[in-house]
């Protein structure tokens, strides 16, 4: 006998884990399933070896809007720092640094073209592109992105716009990779702007600045959700692969798992990555251009050190293989002896192959020529993680092959971060997919 419930949310992650909360808080019965042992998808924590490690650093912004919601709602929005300086440090090789300070007595965007301003290792003649950057910006303020800038790379969008090939390894790639990941060469500017004026041009200074988690990821969301659903006649069940919907009639009335459970509701939301649905026995009408969407890896290591080595939160590395170092003793406010470091090198294609001592070294190299206290430490303990499927690879042209949250067919609803949100796919796309299903329902 198959068990009936209001609403099936396949994946526990972010977008799936804030539709089932949207939707438990309007009174639904929902079922959430994940093929994993634990929740939490692409962003969660583990310990190993005394290391207490997220899967990758992650970085929210102030303009977070559904993610805070999110947390706000299940009792845990206190777990995320937003800090009020918006101060991004970058390091290079040989120690010399540079510093972006956006004054908090400006308002935005204002404050973010003085922070640019200050900037060393960029000329004045150089930074008189600005004025091009923002009138382009601005003409992109909502909506979507032209068709015309979406079929740009980030790197030909910024030279159109007459921005030197310096200051954009000084500022606009580091901030591109980040939000991206993937190379300018390869990521299509669209998401670039959508993210940058979402950060300058919306929500005023708080949506321009940095947060992180005070704890590890999982503990930020997962079992607060978990409860927050449960607690309200709903049930999340883990290793529970999804391999079949169940169509009747035209609608989705249900699924199947890999172990032949059928279970069945009034909607099945899929929250799954594209490259994990398109693998499910589905309807042919939902099979579409978004099969083609392709992932991008992120490796990440986290190193235990016998001393501090750095003083900044975070930071840009620039001219070097690894992207951005994070001081995890000072995010999560250790009191420990010595210094807990997290790396993070995005649109890791190359590295993704290699083996973790290999990316370990190019860790530790990066490490020694940016900062040079580290090379005086000693490495206690380190973990490497590697995520293959990290998160969409935003090449031009698949803006389109995006479907927007909410559409399917009748019974089923896609979401997940890589939906087209208007976000590149991020935790905020994630929980602005799962929020904007659970108004559809
Ligand atoms: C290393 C790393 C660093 C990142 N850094 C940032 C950052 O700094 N800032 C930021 O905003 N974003 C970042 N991201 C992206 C962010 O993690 C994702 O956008 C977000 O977690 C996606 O959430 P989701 O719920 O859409 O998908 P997922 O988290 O992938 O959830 C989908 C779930 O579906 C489950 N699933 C798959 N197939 C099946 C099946 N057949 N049956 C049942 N369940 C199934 C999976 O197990 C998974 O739990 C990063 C990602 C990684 C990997």
């Amino acid at each position: 006998m198959a068990s009936r419930h209001d609403a099936i949310v396949l994946g526990g992650g972010f977008a799936g884990l804030s539709a089932a909360v949207a939707l438990a808080e309007k009174g639904a019965k929902v079922l959430v399933l994940d093929k994993k042992p634990h929740l939490g998808g692409r962003a969660y924590s583990f310990s190993e070896g005394g290391l207490d490690v997220d899967n990758g650093q992650h970085l929210f912004m102030g303009c977070y809007l559904a993610t805070r919601r999110f947390l706000e709602t299940i009792g845990t929005e206190n777990r995320l720092d937003v800090y009020e300086d918006v101060v991004v440090d970058y390091a290079e090789p040989g120690g010399r640094r540079d510093r972006l300070s956006c004054p908090s007595w400006l308002p935005a965007p204002l404050h973010l073209a003085a922070g640019l301003l200050g900037l060393k290792g960029v000329s004045l003649g150089e930074k008189t592109a600005l004025l091009a950057f923002d009138r382009s910006l601005k003409s992109m303020k909502s909506g979507p992105v032209p068709d015309a800038v979406e079929k740009l790379t980030v790197r030909q969008w910024l030279t159109g716009l007459g921005i030197s090939r310096n200051f954009q390894t000084r500022f606009f790639d580091p901030a591109a990779i980040g939000i991206l990941n993937d190379a300018p060469e390869i990521a299509s500017a669209a998401g670039f702007v959508q993210a940058l004026r979402t950060m300058f041009f919306s929500g005023g200074k708080e949506a321009s600045r940095f947060a992180l988690a005070k704890t590890g990821l999982s503990e930020l969301y997962t079992d607060a959700a978990r409860d927050y659903v449960e607690k309200r006649g709903g049930k999340v069940i883990s290793n529970a692969k999804a391999a079949a919907l169940i169509e009747e009639g035209g609608r989705v009335v249900g699924i199947k798992t890999d172990m032949d459970s059928r279970f069945d509701a009034g909607a099945v939301i899929s929250t799954l990555p594209a490259w994990d649905l398109k693998k499910l026995a589905l309807p042919a009408a939902l099979r579409g251009p978004w099969e083609t969407l392709k992932p991008a890896p992120i490796v990440g290591a986290t190193l235990k050190l016998d001393k501090a080595v750095m003083s900044e939160r975070f930071l840009g590395m620039l001219n070097t293989e690894t992207h951005w170092v994070f001081n995890k003793s000072m995010i999560h406010g250790l009191k420990e002896s010595g210094q807990t470091l997290a790396v993070v090198i995005s649109g890791a294609h190359k590295q993704i192959g290699y083996s973790p001592e290999k990316i370990l070294d190019a860790a530790k190299r990066d490490l020694s020529s940016c900062i040079p206290e580290f090379a005086s430490a000693t490495v206690l303990a380190s973990k490497v993680v590697k995520e293959p499927f990290a998160t969409l690879s935003p090449v031009p042209g698949d803006e389109a092959k995006r479907p927007e949250p909410g559409t399917g067919m009748p019974g089923f609803m896609f979401a997940g971060d890589w939906t087209r949100t208007g976000f590149p796919a991020t935790i905020e796309s994630a929980c602005v997919s799962g929020q904007a299903v659970a108004v559809r329902l």
